[in-house]
C-alpha cells in the first residue's frame, strides 16, 4: 500500500530523499558521478598501466628475438669470413715461392714468382692487398689495387699485425692504408724456411667496403680493440669510439698511424625512460629508444654492438596517454549514464508512487462527493436524489418479476411548531430522532430517505398492502410512543401522518408518489398521526406478492 510508508519515520526519512531524487535529479547523478568516478578512473589506470607493460614486455620479446637472431648471424658471418681471411693469409705463408722469395730477395726471377703467385691469390679471393715483408717489416713484394702506388720498398714494422707474425703467430688489425689510405683488416701469417726459420711475413688486407658487402649489418656495429668503430649498418658512425674506448687514451701519433686521425666522436648510449627495463636506452641523434646488446668475437679482437630500434616503445608512452584520457572520458560518461539512469528510474518510480497516491486521494473524495451527492447530511438517510434512482429501479424489477412493492410518505405532524417554540436545533434533532426510529424498525431490503423538509419516504420491495400496512403503523406507533428527549430533560412528543401506496401494473414512478401523497394528505386531513392507505387505480389490482 503506498499510503502506508509515509506513517513510520524511516518511510518520512525514504519520503524527504525520494523529493530530492525528484527536485535535484542532475545533483544526485554529479553527486554518483564525483563519488564513483575516483573508482573508475584508477581502475582504467591500472588497467591501461598493466596494458602497457604487457605491450612492453611483448615489443621487448619480439625485439629480443630478432636480436638474437641478428646476433647469430653476426656470429657466423664474422667467423666465417675472418677465419676465412686467416686461414688465408696462413695459406699463402706456407706458399714455397714466398719462402724463396725472402731467401732470394736479390733474384728478380723469384721476386717474379712470388709476385705473379700473389696475384692469382688476390684475383681468386678477392682480397684488396697482398704483401710480402722481411724480418725489417719492408716490403718486398706488394700486390695492390689498380690504380694504387706500389707499396714494394715501404716499411710497416709498426704495425701489430706485423709483430704478432715476427713473433710467430698470425695477426690481425684494423688499420687504415698508409698509402691507399683506404680502411680494412690486415691479416699476417710468418714465412718461415723448412727448417722453421722465420724469414718475414705475409700480409693480406680485406677493405672495410668489401667485408661490408659480404656481412649483413643492419644494426649492427662492429668495434675492434682500441673501441673505434670500424664497421656499421650506418655508415657515419665508422671512425667513432664508444665510451670508455682506448683510443680515447692514446698518443696522436698511435691515431695518425693506425686510423690517420685524431678525432673519435663518443658514441653515447643513455639510460632509457623505462625504470623497469634498463636495457632499453637511448641512443643517436635525436636520441631514440633501442635495445643494445654487446658481445665479443673474442678470438678476432672485436666486439659487436647490436642496436635495435625500439620506436614502438618510444610512441607507447604518447599512445597510452592518448587511450588513458580516452577511456577516462568514456568511463566518465558511461558512469555518468548509469547514474542518469538509475536516478531517472528512482525518479519514475517516485512519480508512479505519487500518482498513486493522488490517485487514491481522489478516490476518497470521488466517494466522499459520491456520499454527499446521495446522502442527507442531517439525517444520514438517503437522499431524493438517489431515492428516486432507487425507487425507478425498483418499479421495474417489480414489473418485470411481478413482485409486490409498497411506496410508504411521512409527514411529521405540527412541525413547524416544534421549530417555532423550540427552536430550530430542536427541530433539527426530533428530525434526527425520527430517522433513528424508523431505521430500528425496518428491513435491511427497505429504502428509506429524507425527501426534503419533514418528509420522509419508505420503499419496501416485495411487500403488498396487506404486510405494509401493520408495518408502517407499528412504525406510526413506536413514533408515537417515542419521544424526543430534550436537554432540559422534557419529553417531546412526535406524531407522524403515514400515505401508503402499493404498485399496480400501469404504476411509474410519479403516479405512485402521487398516490402516496395523497393518501398521506388524507391522513393529515383525517386528524393525523394515522395512516392510510391509496386505493389502486380504477379496475387495478396490485402486483401479486410473494408474503
Ligand atoms: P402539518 O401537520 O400540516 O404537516 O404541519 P406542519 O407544521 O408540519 O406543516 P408545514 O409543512 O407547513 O411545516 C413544515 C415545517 O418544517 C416548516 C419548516 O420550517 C420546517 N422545516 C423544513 N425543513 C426543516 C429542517 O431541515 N429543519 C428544521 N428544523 N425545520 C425544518
Ligand atoms: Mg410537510
Ligand atoms: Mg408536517
Amino acid at each position: 500500500m503506498p499510503s502506508e510508508p509515509y506513517s513510520t519515520s524511516l518511510n518520512a526519512w525514504r519520503e524527504r530523499a525520494w523529493r530530492g531524487v525528484q527536485a535535484h535529479p542532475n545533483l544526485l547523478i554529479l553527486a554518483l558521478v564525483t563519488l564513483l568516478a575516483p573508482f573508475a578512473l584508477s581502475l582504467v589506470w591500472l588497467e591501461m598501466h598493466q596494458w602497457e607493460q604487457r605491450q612492453i614486455r611483448s615489443e621487448l620479446l619480439r625485439v629480443g628475438q630478432v636480436m638474437d637472431l641478428r646476433q647469430q648471424r653476426a656470429t657466423l658471418d664474422f667467423r666465417y669470413l675472418l677465419d676465412g681471411l686467416g686461414d688465408l693469409s696462413d695459406f699463402v705463408a706456407a706458399d714455397p715461392r714466398l719462402t724463396v722469395a725472402l731467401e732470394q730477395p736479390d733474384k728478380p726471377a723469384a721476386l717474379q714468382l712470388a709476385s705473379s703467385y700473389m696475384d692469382q691469390v688476390s684475383d681468386k679471393f678477392g682480397v684488396n692487398l697482398l704483401m710480402l715483408v722481411n724480418t725489417d717489416g719492408r716490403v718486398l713484394v706488394s700486390r695492390v689495387p689498380p690504380g694504387s702506388a706500389s707499396l714494394t720498398g715501404e716499411e710497416f714494422s709498426d704495425r701489430e699485425y706485423f709483430k704478432s707474425a715476427m713473433a710467430g703467430k698470425s695477426g690481425r688489425q684494423f688499420a687504415v692504408g698508409r698509402s691507399t689510405n683506404i680502411p680494412g683488416l690486415f691479416f699476417s701469417h710468418p714465412v718461415r724456411t723448412q727448417t722453421g726459420q722465420l724469414l718475414g711475413a705475409a700480409i693480406i688486407k680485406m677493405d672495410l667496403a668489401d667485408i661490408a658487402r659480404r656481412i649483413e649489418l643492419e644494426g649492427v656495429i662492429v668495434v675492434d680493440a682500441q673501441g673505434v668503430v670500424i664497421l656499421a649498418g650506418q655508415a657515419d658512425l665508422v671512425f667513432r669510439s664508444i665510451e670508455g674506448a682506448p683510443i680515447l687514451n692514446s698518443s696522436d701519433e698511435f691515431r695518425l698511424s693506425r686510423y690517420k686521425r685524431i678525432h673519435f666522436p663518443v658514441l653515447k648510449f643513455q639510460p632509457g625512460n623505462l625504470p623497469d627495463h634498463p636495457e632499453v636506452q637511448l641512443f643517436g641523434e635525436p636520441p631514440r629508444a633501442v635495445l643494445h646488446r654487446q658481445f665479443d668475437i673474442a678470438e678476432h679482437g672485436i666486439s659487436v654492438h647490436l642496436v635495435e630500434d625500439m620506436a614502438y616503445l618510444s610512441g607507447l608512452r604518447t599512445r597510452h596517454q592518448l587511450v588513458l584520457w580516452i577511456t577516462w572520458l568514456g568511463a566518465l560518461a558511461f558512469l555518468w549514464a548509469v547514474s542518469a539512469t538509475i536516478v531517472f528510474l528512482m525518479r519514475g518510480h517516485c512519480f508512479r508512487l505519487n500518482i498513486e497516491a493522488v490517485n487514491i486521494e481522489l478516490h476518497k473524495l470521488n466517494d466522499q462527493l459520491k456520499h454527499q451527492a446521495e446522502v442527507d447530511f442531517l439525517t444520514g438517510c438517503m437522499n431524493r436524489r438517489r431515492f428516486d434512482e432507487e425507487l425507478d429501479h425498483e418499479i421495474r424489477r417489480s414489473l418485470r418479476q411481478k413482485y409486490p412493492l409498497t411506496l410508504a410518505m411521512f409527514d411529521l405532524d405540527h412541525f413547524k411548531i416544534i421549530n417555532d417554540s423550540h427552536g430550530h436545533q430542536t427541530g433539527d434533532a426530533a428530525l434526527q430522532h425520527f430517522a433513528r426510529v424508523v431505521r430500528d424498525q425496518i428491513r435491511q431490503t427497505d429504502r428509506f430517505a429524507r425527501l426534503g423538509g419533514e418528509e420522509f419516504a419508505l420503499l419496501m420491495p416485495d411487500t403488498g398492502a396487506a404486510a405494509a400496512f401493520p408495518m408502517v403503523e407499528r412504525l406510526r406507533q413506536r413514533i408515537a410512543q417515542t419521544p424526543l428527549p430534550l436537554p432540559n430533560g422534557e419529553l417531546l412528543p412526535m406524531s407522524v401522518s403515514i400515505g401508503t401506496a402499493s404498485l399496480c401494473e400501469v404504476d411509474d414512478n410519479d403516479s405512485l408518489y402521487q398516490r402516496a401523497d395523497n393518501a398521506m394528505y388524507e391522513a393529515k386531513a383525517g386528524g393525523r398521526n394515522r395512516t392510510v392507505c391509496a386505493p389502486n387505480p380504477p379496475g387495478q389490482q396490485e402486483m401479486p406478492g410473494t408474503d
